[in-house]
């Protein structure tokens, strides 16, 4: 739900402003990402790197995650990773739970708890899934607080969750206040995680049909593997018929497939930062 340059798409001006409505889960492409300041503040953000660490690992890591997330993560969705032996990290946004929109319905609490008990890894993604860079920073730190609430409630026991920012936006601010309360940020800026990464912006690429595709699977995969790096993936939606933020059955597939033909783990985010020694 972002552009692929992990800045603000542009949008036309809009008479309502949708995510006003309480309950209403606003369509990507309603979004009001503001104006000039909060451009500049997620791109200020997006450079300013409060915690980094340095990646050192012995093989690629390939991780796959789930943004919001609708019904079709995890039906066909998990279910294509687990057939091929691995896990996915899946980010939802509590205050959208079973919400529709003209895409999708969003998964409710029992699909997060019957994901975590099948291996799958909980991230947080904010309660109300709004851009940060668009939100007080003490708003920003309370609907975080508030999506950690909620899914502790769903599975006890979550500790240094992983975060993604709803549409990739970060803010400088909110950038500092996620630095001290998550164990790592998923930006959307497409490229490999290696060598020194920032903590607090981890580099993702969208499988769907304008980011990665079934066509150019294996170019991200060489440059994973050139680089003994770390390739994260994010998607929504899994159908036959995916919206422009998801994808197909048949393409989660054959990434999942063709990653672990050429040798590289497929981990959730928590596991792949084990494995490569960040605490
Ligand atoms: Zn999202």
């Amino acid at each position: 739900m972002n552009d692929e340059n992990g800045q603000t798409a542009p949008h036309p001006p809009r008479r309502a402003r949708p995510q006003d409505v309480p309950g209403a889960l606003v369509d990507p492409d309603e979004v009001d990402f503001g104006g000039l300041l909060p451009r500049l503040d997620h791109m200020v953000g997006r450079r300013v790197a409060f915690r980094t660490a340095v990646l050192r690992l012995e093989q690629p890591i390939l991780s796959i995650t789930f943004d919001d997330f609708p019904g079709s993560a995890e039906v066909p969705g998990a279910r294509i990773l687990e057939d091929h032996g691995a896990r996915g990290t899946y980010y939802p946004a509590s205050g959208l739970f079973g919400l529709t929109n003209n895409r999708w319905t969003v998964a409710g609490a029992e699909a997060v708890a019957a994901l975590h008990r099948r291996g799958h890894e909980i991230g947080l993604h904010g309660h109300a899934h709004r851009p940060a860079n668009r939100m007080h920073p003490r708003a920003f730190a309370a609907d975080l607080a508030a999506n950690r609430a909620a899914l502790r409630r769903i599975v006890p026991g979550l500790v240094r969750e992983n975060y993604a920012y709803p549409y990739g936006q970060c803010g400088l601010r909110q950038k500092r206040h996620v630095a001290g309360s998550v164990r790592t940020a998923r930006s959307v800026q497409p490229g490999i995680n290696a060598g020194r990464v920032d903590l607090d912006f981890i580099k993702a690429v969208e499988i769907s049909a304008r980011g990665l595709t079934e066509d150019n699977l294996d170019a991200w995969l060489d440059r994973a593997a050139a680089a003994c790096g770390w390739l994260v993936l994010f998607t929504h939606d899994v159908a036959e018929a995916p919206s422009l933020y998801g994808t197909t059955p048949r393409v989660l597939s054959r990434i999942v497939g063709r990653a672990v033909e050429r040798g590289f783990a497929v981990l959730p985010v928590a596991e792949a930062l084990d494995r490569a020694g960040i605490a």
